[in-house]
C-alpha cells in the first residue's frame, strides 16, 4: 500500500463528514460519495473527488470507509448492486466506521473475504466534538495485519486507536461502551429525580458526588444539561436505542440476560414514542420524572 493511499469515504453525516475533513487535512486525496447531494457539493469544494455511487468510490481507492447510521445501511452499501464490492480491488481494504451489530458487520467481512477484500469494523465513541477535534475512541476489530496498515489513517481520526480482536469485536466494545453510558444516565436520572423530590437542589447533589465513587465522565457531562434542561444532540435518543437493540440481538444469540440494558432500551423506546428521537440521550431523564411528577432543575 502506498505511504497515502486513496481514501474512498461513505457517509458524510454529524460524524462522517469531518473525520472526512480531518483526512483531507492531513493529506490524503478522497473520494466521497452520500445518498444526500448536499454534504457531497461542501467536500468537493474543499477539494475532494466526487464519487457517483459507492462502486465507483471503491474503484478509485485503496481504502474505502464507511460511517452510515445501521447495520441494513452497511449492507446495501457494501454488498447491493452499485455497492462497495461491485467496484472494489482485490487486496483493497474496507473500514466500517459505523456503530452496528458485530453479526452483520461479521456478514459484510465474510462477503468481503470471497472477494479477496479485507474488513475492519471500527466503530467508535467521542461524539461529534470528537470527530471534529480528531479524538475519537476507535475499536478495532479484523486481523492484525489490516490493522497495522490501516493503523495510521485511523490515528487522523482518533486519539485511541485500539485492536480488541477478530472482524466483529470492534462492535462488540462499542455495544458494551453503550450499555454503560445508557444505565450510567438512567442511574443519574433515578438518582437526581428522588434528590430534587426530597426537596434539595440538584446541583448541590451534583457537586457533592461527582469527586467520590459515583462520580464519571458520563455524569460530568450530562448532570449539568439536564439541569439546565438542555436536550439538544449530542446523541440522539434514536441513535442509543438502535445501538441497545444491537446489543439485545447480540445478547440473545450469546444467550446472555441483560435485564438493566432491555429496561432503559424500553425507555428509550417510549421516549422516541412521545416524540423525543432527535434529543440528546440524558433525555433518559424525563422518563423517570414523568413518573414522579417532579422536574430536576436548580432551586430557586
Ligand atoms: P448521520 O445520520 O448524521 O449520517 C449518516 C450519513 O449516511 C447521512 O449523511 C446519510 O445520508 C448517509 N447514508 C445513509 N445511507 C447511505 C447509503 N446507502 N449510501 C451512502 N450514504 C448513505 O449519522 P451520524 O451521527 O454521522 O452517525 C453515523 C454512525 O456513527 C452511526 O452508526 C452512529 O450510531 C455512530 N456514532 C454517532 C455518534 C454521534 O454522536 N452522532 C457518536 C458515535 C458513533
Amino acid at each position: 500500500m502506498p505511504a497515502k493511499p486513496k481514501i474512498g469515504f461513505i457517509g458524510l453525516g454529524i460524524m462522517g463528514k469531518p473525520m472526512a475533513r480531518n483526512l483531507m487535512k492531513a493529506g490524503y486525496q478522497l473520494v466521497v460519495f452520500d445518498v444526500r447531494a448536499e454534504p457531497v457539493e461542501e467536500l468537493v469544494t474543499d477539494g475532494a473527488a466526487r464519487g457517483e455511487s459507492s462502486k465507483d468510490v471503491a474503484a478509485k481507492s485503496e481504502v474505502v470507509i464507511t460511517m452510515l447510521p445501521d447495520g441494513p445501511d452497511v449492507e446495501r452499501a457494501v454488498l447491493g448492486p452499485d455497492g462497495v464490492l461491485e467496484g472494489a480491488k482485490r487486496g483493497s481494504t474496507v473500514v466500517d466506521m459505523s456503530s452496528i451489530s458485530p453479526l452483520v458487520a461479521q456478514k459484510v467481512g465474510a462477503e468481503c473475504a470471497k472477494k479477496g477484500v479485507e474488513f475492519l469494523d471500527a466503530p467508535v465513541s467521542g461524539g461529534e466534538p470528537g470527530a471534529i477535534n480528531a479524538t475519537l475512541a476507535i475499536m478495532v476489530g479484523g486481523k492484525k495485519e489490516v490493522f497495522q496498515k490501516v493503523e495510521p489513517i485511523l490515528k487522523v481520526m482518533g486519539s485511541s486507536v485500539t485492536l480488541t480482536g477478530d472482524v466483529g469485536a470492534g462492535n462488540y466494545t462499542k455495544l458494551a461502551n453503550q450499555i454503560m453510558v445508557a444505565c450510567n444516565i438512567a442511574a443519574m436520572g433515578e438518582a437526581l429525580v428522588l434528590a430534587t423530590k426530597a426537596g434539595l437542589d440538584p446541583e448541590v447533589v451534583f457537586n457533592a458526588v461527582k469527586g467520590g465513587l459515583a462520580g464519571s465522565a458520563v455524569l460530568n457531562a450530562k448532570a449539568p444539561m439536564v439541569i439546565s434542561r438542555n436536550f439538544k444532540p449530542g446523541f440522539r435518543i434514536r441513535l442509543h436505542q438502535k445501538d441497545l437493540r444491537n446489543t439485545l440481538l447480540a445478547a440473545e444469540a450469546l444467550k446472555v440476560p441483560l435485564p438493566l440494558t432491555a429496561l432503559v432500551q424500553q425507555i428509550l423506546e417510549a421516549l422516541m414514542n412521545d416524540g423525543k428521537g432527535d434529543w440528546d440521550h440524558s433525555g433518559i431523564v424525563t422518563f423517570i420524572e414523568q413518573m414522579a411528577k417532579i422536574e430536576v432543575k436548580k432551586k430557586g
